[in-house]
């Protein structure tokens, strides 16, 4: 019999949540994608997650078979990095969803996240609106991290969060927080890179 550990390595979509859903979507669901508002590179990512052209870990072992463990996740080294561990699963990023649902007030359940973010489920427009926020600064964050080689932190990913909605005139941040920001824009230290 497998280990749980076991058991979770494998790469394969696990119920329910099943990341492939693009091939399931009717074209109302599609035509619900493409009308809800939402910044170009909102859209972009969450595109890339309903057409399973993200770049996982997985999807690049076969470039990088010279590498140590190809497909493993980069951030808790444990678990092959598929389209679900990289978005969702990942115990890191599981709880960055839990702390911006709780900051955006959507009252959703993990299983009810994954079922919104792949139209299994339905969603109304505002919240269809900050799941893309909230997949976008994941999004954002994971590859900082990757590419400037440190590890994830829930904190600097919320903080990127509550700056994208700022950004849109919704505001996330405590007084303490503004202040801050707004110090560091006067400073000019703060900067928003630009991953696509
Ligand atoms: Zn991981």
């Amino acid at each position: 019999m497998r280990n749980d550990k076991e058991a979770r390595s494998l790469p394969t979509p696990r119920p329910p949540y099943d990341f492939s859903p693009a091939t399931k979507m009717t074209t109302k669901q599609w035509k619900l994608f493409w009308r809800v508002p939402m910044a170009h590179g909102v859209r972009t990512v969450w595109w890339r997650l309903l057409t399973q052209k993200l770049s996982t870990q997985e999807a690049l072992r076969h470039i990088r078979t010279a590498t140590e463990n190809p497909g493993m996740c980069k951030i808790c080294k444990k678990f092959i990095e598929d389209d679900y561990h990289m978005i969702y699963d990942c115990s890191l990023k599981s709880s960055f969803w839990k702390a911006a649902n709780h900051l955006l007030g959507m009252e959703l359940t993990g299983p009810e996240i994954c079922q919104a973010l792949t139209f299994e489920k339905q969603a109304d427009d505002q919240v269809l609106i900050h799941l893309g926020d909230t997949l976008r600064a994941l999004w954002l964050h994971h590859w900082r991290g990757i590419i400037e080689k440190y590890p994830w932190n829930n904190t600097h990913a919320m903080r990127q969060l509550r700056n994208q909605l700022w950004q849109k005139g919704e505001n996330h941040h405590s007084d303490a927080m503004i202040s801050q920001y707004e110090t560091a824009k006067a400073n000019e230290v703060y900067s928003d890179a630009v991953i696509e």
